[in-house]
């Protein structure tokens, strides 16, 4: 899934194998891009911010893309995808840079990129740094009644979570996804727990959120399913896209993550949960209490 860490990712890959290449032929297949023929371009850079990548070259232009739920980008190889797909397609001398199905994708002014940018939270995998988890809760409690989930899927409040961590950190800080985000004790700490987990997987590879298994994408309970719960072997809900009012389907456990009239984040648990995780090693995870 294409989350803040996996755009990050990719601008590094993009960056150690194209940085200070000239384009030397550019194909675009996309209607939005019809007239803007990069050729001839260096490309200076690859930047993310949440779950949007912007390539900067030495024109002053800069590609943008946000791959949604199914875009894609290949690095290096000639792509096998069918032509139609490749929206867009950069020879360098080294390789092949190639959009595949990128829904959101447009070329404008580098110096417009803020005002992309000025509609978003703060970057929680910005290499300056973690974000302030703090002001990251007081812009996701500005509108108090919004579910967790919702809350932290909004892309104005805090710039990268996406449907894992959206499942998973509210399973592993043991509150309900749809519990009212005003109404949570101890947000700060579950936007940590959530912040350490994405940098870290930024950093070190895969979407892991157990600490198992470290080079797979092994999850609590994102994509999982009704199976019992791992923790407490109660049976898991389910809720699809289409039923969840932030449209995106979440999975989480009725005993471990009940609702209450003000629920608090459990951070003995996620201790527990991801102990073996790297996350845990992050500056921004919460220090346990003396
Ligand atoms: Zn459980």
């Amino acid at each position: 899934m294409p989350e803040g860490d996996t755009l990050r990712r990719l601008a590094n890959r993009i960056d150690e194998r194209f940085a200070g290449a000239r384009v030397e032929r550019a194909a675009m297949r996309d209607p939005r891009l019809v007239g803007c023929d990069l050729a001839g371009s260096v490309l200076l850079e690859a930047d993310a911010y949440g779950k949007h990548l912007f390539v900067r070259f030495d024109d002053g232009r800069t590609l943008h893309a946000h791959l949604v739920m199914t875009g894609g980008f290949e690095v290096g190889r000639p792509s096998r995808e069918a032509e139609w797909k490749r929206r867009v397609e950069l020879w360098f001398e080294s390789g092949r840079l190639t959009g595949v199905e990128v829904p959101i994708l447009g070329v404008l002014p580098t110096i417009e990129e803020h005002e992309i940018i000025d509609r978003l939270g703060p970057d929680l995998c910005s290499p300056a740094g973690p974000p302030d988890v703090d002001e990251i809760a007081r812009l996701l409690t500005a509108d108090a009644a919004q579910p967790l989930t919702g809350a932290l899927l909004d892309q104005r409040c805090v710039a990268g979570f996406g449907n894992i961590y959206v499942n998973d950190v509210p399973f592993i800080t043991g509150v309900n996804p749809f519990q009212p985000i005003g109404s949570i004790g101890g947000l700060s700490d579950l936007v940590a727990v959530g912040t350490a987990l994405i940098r870290s997987n930024a950093e070190r590879g895969p979407q892991n959120t157990t600490g198992r298994r470290l080079q797979t994408d092994a999850r609590w309970v994102h994509g999982v399913g009704r199976r019992p719960c791992p923790i407490c072997g109660s049976r898991l809900e389910y809720r699809s896209g289409r039923q969840t009012p932030w449209q995106r389907s979440i999975t989480w456990c009725p005993s471990c993550q009940p609702t209450r009239e003000r629920a608090d984040v459990r951070m003995d648990r996620a201790r527990r949960l991801i102990a073996l995780h790297p996350a845990v090693k992050q500056a921004v995870f919460p220090p346990a209490s003396p």
